[in-house]
């Protein structure tokens, strides 16, 4: 494990900082804080507190995946918390690989669910969310963007069906082209009356069912099992 992290510094320019139970870190902030908790900061990952060291492994890889978040995805994705989440459990996870670390199933699973506890929540955390839904709601924000980008006639239109069931609509929502500065090549606009807070209940679990009709365990090696809401 220590090893592995030296190597990760040495690669990346990184330094790994390991808090420990009781130290000035839990001191400062509270033990709880770490629990299950790391971040990066600039080129400082500061790994929490976990429940085996391969939680903790994974949970390093995936501040290495912040790194290589290519320079602008944060504003290619519109600032989707939970897309840019997945892309760095991603990253971490090929990333691991050229160290030679392969994660268990369980792991990965884990990390998984990490990313879709931001479920929802990307959008709120802008200040002009409430302005941008109730009228339009571009669906495929939280939704897969690989399928769609590959223009397939076939994953639009499921996409739209699986919208449609959510959204509960009767008309077939627009498709539109993007206009290029974003990740995704299609936006699902839905026109709706809803409330901000039920949009974004019925994004989450039109984002939950796209990623299960995905193909992420060809990708990833793993199995979407969708959480409870
Ligand atoms: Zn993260």
């Amino acid at each position: 494990m220590n090893d592995i992290i030296k190597a990760v510094e040495k690669k990346h320019g990184l330094k790994v900082t390991l808090v420990k139970p009781g130290d000035e870190y839990c001191q400062a902030n509270g033990e709880d804080h770490y629990n299950n908790w790391s971040g990066i900061g600039g080129r400082e990952i500061e790994l929490g507190i976990y429940e085996n060291d391969e939680l903790k492994l994974i949970s390093l890889f995936h501040e290495v995946g912040h790194r290589l978040l290519p320079k602008g995805f944060w504003e290619k994705c519109r600032h989707n918390t939970l897309v840019s989440e997945l892309e760095c459990w991603r990253l971490g996870i090929l990333e691991a690989e050229e160290f030679g670390v392969l994660f268990s199933d369980e792991a990965i699973k884990w990390g998984y669910e990490q990313a879709l506890g931001y479920a929802g929540h990307d959008e709120r955390e802008r200040s002009d969310w409430a302005e941008n839904t109730g009228k339009h709601l571009w669906v495929n924000k939280s939704g897969y963007r690989e399928k769609l980008e590959r223009q397939n006639a076939d994953q639009i239109e499921k996409a739209v069906s699986i919208a449609m069931k959510h959204f509960e609509l009767t008309e077939r929502p627009e498709v539109e082209r993007d206009n290029g500065d974003c990740v995704m090549d299609y936006c699902i606009i839905i026109k709706s009356t809803l409330s901000t807070d039920e949009l974004v209940n019925r994004e989450v679990e039109f984002c939950r069912e796209w990623a299960a009709s995905n193909d992420y365990k060809e990708r990833i090696g793993l199995d979407i099992i969708p959480l409870e809401p």
